[in-house]
């Protein structure tokens, strides 16, 4: 039998990369191995994409069912005609304005890539990352690196080098440690294979952005609704994902009525004799006086919330916490996004007050 391994750690700063330290994990993946690395969204864990081997290892790590496909990771534009049978001009216009950035791309494949990196699928999903230490990891490893968020299958995604190693320190070779990511939710998922550009994931690029530059764009109507029988285009978006260990609901209302319904609610939960756990944004969180309380971030700069949201989740699992209040967060720019993660987490639990 394999003995475990336990990953090294290398610790890189972004602003002065090592480059023996770059190189060397770059000959990992050209060997095959795996290397988990920071980007802006969340850590990927990455796998040489043209390498149906690693590919597999990269399935067998994390877990994940082999029918959910992994986005391809770019450095340069160049490198893309290599993976795709034809780039449609909408794509061509989004690699212009949305890339180096967290927008993933739905294309026809290329036979260059193995249906064991799609999941089986006649397309492939390929991002061009702007985080500096992931591009030179790219560029090292060969220019095709294969990286679905680097967690155990339906765990909160990575946001810190440390999650990494708490999911997958025993099963992959290296994890570069580049310190806490800048955004904190996944890329923006666009397929391009159909007349009009389709959202398929929520991310940090809101749909009227991407409006701006393509013209017509769809929301997927998978995501729209849950009862609609519709299923989601992205088969991950069909999973049940970033879920906490204690039963999540989340109260939606005016400010004062949810916080008003939190506070009852964990009284009701102590009394009960379960430990309650409430998630908060920081204009609110004076409210509570009861439960284990987490402030994810300020309404007023959403971006807190978004780079906090996964790491908080995470921390309700070592609180041993039996339920958890949540407040919404539907902020202008990043909200549908981090409700879409929220919902999912909540198995779609949600209290109108
Ligand atoms: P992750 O890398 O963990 O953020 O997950 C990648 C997401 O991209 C999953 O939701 C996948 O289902 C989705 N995805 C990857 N490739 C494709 C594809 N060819 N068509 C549709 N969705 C895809
Ligand atoms: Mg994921």
């Amino acid at each position: 039998m394999k003995k475990a391994m336990k990953a090294e750690m290398v610790v890189l700063d972004r602003g002065h990369l090592d480059p023996v330290s770059v190189r060397r994990a770059g000959k990992i993946l050209l060997a095959g191995g795996l290397v988990a690395f920071p980007t802006e969204t969340v850590y990927g864990l990455g796998g040489n994409a043209l390498d149906p081997d690693a590919s597999r290892r990269i399935y067998a790590a994390k877990g994940r069912p082999s029918d959910n496909p992994l986005i391809v990771h770019i450095a340069d534009l160049e490198a893309l005609p290599l993976l795709t049978r034809e780039i449609p001009d909408a794509a061509r216009k989004a690699a212009e304005s949305f890339w180096p950035g967290p927008l993933t791309m739905i294309l026809p494949k290329s036979d260059k890539v193995p249906y064991e990196t799609t999941g089986g699928l006649d397309t492939v999903a390929v991002r061009m990352p702007s985080d500096p230490l992931a591009l030179a990891l790219i560029r090292a490893g060969g220019g095709y690196v294969a990286a679905p968020s680097a967690n155990t299958s339906g765990r909160p995604s990575p946001t810190t080098a440390s999650h990494v190693a708490e999911d997958l320190g025993d099963s992959i070779d290296m994890i570069l440690d580049g310190g806490q990511v800048e955004i904190g939710l996944e890329s923006t998922i666009v397929d391009f294979t159909v007349p009009v550009p389709t959202i398929l994931r929520p991310g940090y690029y809101h749909p009227d952005r991407l409006a701006k530059v393509l013209g017509d764009v769809r929301i997927d109507p998978g995501l729209l609704s849950q009862d609609s029988g519709i299923r989601p285009k992205a088969p991950g978006m069909r999973y049940r994902h970033y879920a906490p260990k204690a039963e999540l609901t989340i109260v939606e209302g005016r400010p004062e009525n949810v916080t008003e319904a939190i506070r009852r609610l964990c009284e009701k939960a102590e009394k009960e004799g379960k430990k309650a756990g409430i998630l908060a944004s920081q204009e609110n969180a004076g409210s509570y006086d009861r439960g284990v309380l987490k402030v994810v971030g300020s309404l007023a700069r959403e971006e807190t919330i978004a780079r906090k949201l996964y790491e908080v989740l995470r921390e309700f699992d070592e609180t041993g916490v039996d339920v958890i209040y949540s407040e919404a967060f539907h902020t202008p720019q990043i909200g549908q996004a981090v409700m879409n993660r929220l919902l999912k987490a909540a198995g779609h639990r949600v209290m109108r007050v």
